[in-house]
């Protein structure tokens, strides 16, 4: 049979979709890794739950698919009745359900970026479109903007909070000015344990109001999946009649309950949890580099003002794995001894400067090459080009680090002694040096090609360790050379090449080069 292409089964915006991606477990990792990315509890579950888990004997049989004496442990938990709650697996589900139950293909949601990854992903899943009003500077709510997008197509606005990743909280009034709209609001409350602030009064006065919570953060059992919604009886009813039978497990279930019960010492943890939040966060608000936001979650937000691609290496050298954005890191609070590491490595680490650097041939670019194999030798054959003084003298001005590389055939031979290169080689650097010019590194190969080196031009062996070792600043940097070994190394390294007419002018090919 032909090769037969799945994709035309499935949907074609699914087929659109980026893949999925993934931090491997922290038990599957080698090594002592602090997994700080995704808002986990770092102190485990208590035992209380490890023995619930343990004792329960009917793990052989389906839960009860209305959840009603979990669902009741979760109202006395949250102070509403019964019927407001809903069970999912995880608040991701409960999201999902939600948006499922609401939306008509086409019909809108408001969104507040930055937050939730997930709210663009399950809207989008469930044939509805993201209208997006980005928060303010400081990531508070824009109301007046989200009041401006609604229309009738609008069905519900999404507000997290505390707000992941940002750990900013609404202002007093907001929900209920957004409540006051008549379009359903769904609050997601997953790290309200964190705040201690909650919305659910509300919803005596406003049948439109949704709240999600998880036992993710607080209760340690984010691996487990459970999570819960209040909401009127209304939507209990509804999403009763849509979620599959049995969508949480019973162990969830087991573990959801012990939790529940075990308050006294979660409570402990969630004020260690707080203090720590603020001891993290008054040390790395002295980090130069870095803009730390106030949390009201167990998370900071940070943005870094210079070379993020550094910070990210050097963190995932010394295994610490936080949640990376374009241009932030969203970090999970630990444990102190955690946190007190993380601080640690935060405040050693420095920036190596990114700097551009010109890497430049010498014979027939920066002095006189009398032909193909003949050598200079001597200070008599030494000949500056033209424009090799005033074009150095240029790219010193623009910072440009200077890089001489060049292969000398056979250097350290009899038929090439060291001296012969050594001598017209110094008297062209103390010509240089007069002018104020220096170079950082000087690179000279001297095998023969019938040697096979890794170190010839147009190879990049000889210079392999600086590169690592230097930040390469690749869009400014670049190769000038007169041949195509030149152009070829220039290729190697992945920077750009500016040709030079063999004995030419230098400070021309520079210009031509658009570098000075
Ligand atoms: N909402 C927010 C804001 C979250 O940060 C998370 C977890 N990352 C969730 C919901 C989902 O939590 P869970 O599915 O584990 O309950």
């Amino acid at each position: 049979m032909k090769q037969l292409s799945l994709k035309k089964f499935i949907r074609d915006d699914i087929s659109k979709m980026d893949s999925y991606r993934t931090v491997p477990s922290l038990w599957e990792l080698e090594g002592n890794f602090l997994k700080l990315n995704a808002g986990e509890n770092p102190y485990g579950f208590s035992p209380k739950i490890n023995k619930a888990l343990g004792n329960f004997k009917y793990y052989n049989y389906y839960p009860d698919p209305e959840y009603k004496s979990l669902r009741q442990a979760l109202a006395n938990y949250a102070g509403v009745t019964m019927k407001k709650i809903m069970v999912g697996t995880g608040s991701d589900e409960l999201l999902d359900l939600f948006l499922r139950l609401i939306l008509d293909e086409g019909d809108k949601v408001i969104n507040c970026p930055p937050t939730f990854g997930m709210y663009t992903a399950l809207i989008e899943l469930n044939k509805g479109v993201v209208v997006s009003v980005p928060r303010k500077s400081d990531f508070s709510l824009d109301i007046k903007e989200i009041k401006s997008k609604i229309d009738k197509k609008v069905k519900l606005i999404i507000i997290c909070n505390p707000n992941n990743p940002t750990g900013s909280v609404s202002k007093d009034g907001e929900i209920v000015e957004l409540l006051d709209t008549g379009k359903l609001v769904l609050v997601d409350e997953a790290y309200f344990e964190f705040y201690g602030k909650t919305v659910v009064s509300l919803l005596k006065k406003y049948p439109n109001l949704i709240i999600t919570r998880t036992l993710s953060k607080w209760a340690g059992i984010a691996g487990l999946r459970l999570g819960f919604s209040i909401s009127s009886p209304f939507f209990v009813d509804q999403l009763l009649k849509i979620k599959p039978p049995f969508n949480v497990n019973l162990a969830a279930e087991i573990a959801g309950k012990a939790a529940l019960e075990d308050l006294d010492k979660t409570k402990l943890i969630l004020k260690k949890t707080i203090k720590e939040r603020e001891r993290v966060y008054t040390q790395l608000k002295e980090i130069p580099y870095l803009k730390i936001y106030p949390s009201y979650a167990n998370l900071l937000y940070m943005e870094v003002n210079q070379n993020f691609d550094q910070l990210k290496d050097y963190l995932a050298k010394n295994k610490i794995i936080v949640r990376l954005s374009e241009n932030a890191i969203r970090l999970t609070i630990g444990t102190p001894e955690q946190n007190s590491k993380v601080i640690q490595i935060f405040k050693e680490f420095k920036y190596e400067k990114i700097k551009k650097y010109a890497f430049l041939d010498r014979d027939g670019t920066l002095i006189f090459e009398p032909q193909d194999t003949f050598q200079i030798d001597s200070i008599k054959k030494l000949k500056l080009l033209d424009g090799v003084i005033k074009g150095l003298k240029e790219l010193t001005e623009e910072e440009y680090e200077l890089i001489m590389i060049s292969n000398q055939d056979g250097l350290g031979t009899s038929s090439f002694p060291r001296a012969d290169f050594e001598i017209p080689q110094n008297k062209m650097l103390s010509i240089f040096e007069k002018n104020g010019i220096k170079f950082k590194k000087i690179f000279i190969c001297s095998h023969l090609p019938s040697e096979n080196c890794d170190c010839r031009k147009p190879k990049i062996g000889l210079v392999k360790k600086f590169l690592i070792n230097n930040k390469v600043d690749k869009s400014k940097s670049f190769v000038c050379g007169d041949r195509e070994t030149d152009s070829l190394f220039a290729k190697n390294i992945g920077i750009k090449f500016i040709p030079m007419q063999t004995n030419g002018n230098f400070y021309t090919a520079l210009r031509k080069g658009e570098v000075i």
